[in-house]
């Protein structure tokens, strides 16, 4: 990724000079080079448990559309992955990193949701044999929305795109609550209505007190509320994530957090949406106005606040007039 050339405490001499000026000349060529841009790595959250914290900003073709955690949980009959990333390339990216950690093959994908980075590298672990796991509302928002996202991710990405076929889930689970034993290891899925997306569902890994939250909690950036989001719906799987009480969340977007950090940065923000936009429908406001009105003061220092905080603001208003 960008800036690991620069290391101005490291250059002690003329060598560290020399390395420098030949790390400044290869920076210059690596953009020219197919493959090179994203580098996945996946980080010890617990005994067995990794997670890749990706890119906090909008989609590139730097980030390969993987502006998105993804997780990783090793056991002895292979390897479980917590998403698949945005394209067939930066799968593999992310199938790469998973070597240097384990021998284990990726055999189970399950997919939190159904936004472009939870899904569209399935095609390349589909080939390699893998099962695909998500629940069914995630499915039904896949298939809506799959080819908008690809043709989307061609305009950003262009020929890093290339290879990406839709690919949906094989193994669909339904309902409130869902227990798998993949490899040995307990993981529980709770589908509360979801949130960013009709088919959130949260990861819980009761054995290693570890929550994957998928785009139900955002820190260090500002969440996104999309056309397909319900905020109402978000609420309830946060009260979810509170009773779980997890010890460690991996979020969909940002560091590794807990829940008070996830509380303050994605539950407290949008509570603010709801009863603002909320006060403004109910006194007939117009929704120009309750959105210029909206006081997001305390989240303004997150990531991406700036271009986001209008169109949630708008988006939430529109949901609270539906309800
Ligand atoms: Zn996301």
């Amino acid at each position: 990724m960008t800036g690991q050339g620069a290391h101005p405490g490291r250059d002690n001499g003329p060598r560290g000079r020399t390395v420098k000026r030949w790390l400044g000349a290869l920076a210059l060529v690596l953009p020219a080079l197919p493959g090179l841009a994203l580098e996945v790595d996946f980080r010890p959250v617990a005994d067995g448990v990794y997670a890749y914290i990706g890119d906090k900003g909008p989609r590139s073709v730097d980030n390969e559309g993987l502006n998105a955690n993804i997780g990783l949980v090793v056991t002895p009959a292979g390897a479980v992955l917590i998403d698949s990333g945005a394209t067939f390339q930066s799968a593999r990216q992310i199938d790469a990193a998973v070597r240097k950690v384990t021998r284990q093959p990726v055999r189970w994908v399950i997919n939190t949701g159904g936004q472009d980075h939870r899904w569209l590298g399935n095609g390349y672990f589909r080939a390699q044999g893998a099962e695909l796991i998500a629940h069914a509302k995630a499915r039904a928002d896949m298939q809506s929305r799959g080819g908008d996202q690809l043709a989307a991710l061609r305009t950003t990405l262009g020929e890093r795109a290339d290879g990406t076929v839709p690919t949906l889930p094989t193994r669909l689970v339904d309902g409130a609550d869902a227990r798998l034993e993949l490899g040995g290891t307990v993981f529980e899925l709770q589908h509360r209505g979801g949130g960013h997306t009709p088919g959130d569902i949260l990861v819980w890994l009761p054995e290693k007190n570890v929550l994957f939250a998928g785009d139900t909690v955002y820190v260090d950036r500002l969440l996104a509320v999309i056309p397909v989001s319900s905020t109402r719906h978000w609420l309830d799987t946060f009260a979810a994530i509170e009773q779980l009480a997890p010890q460690r969340i991996v979020p969909g977007h940002g560091a590794v957090t807990d829940v008070a950090t996830a509380r303050a940065q994605t539950y407290d923000y949008l509570q603010a949406l709801r009863t603002q936009m909320k006060r403004a429908v109910d006194n007939g406001a117009d929704i120009g106005d309750a959105v210029r009105s909206f006081d997001g003061e305390p989240f303004m220092r997150l990531l991406n606040a700036d271009e986001l905080m209008p169109g949630n603001a708008n988006r939430v208003y529109l949901e609270i007039e539906r309800e």
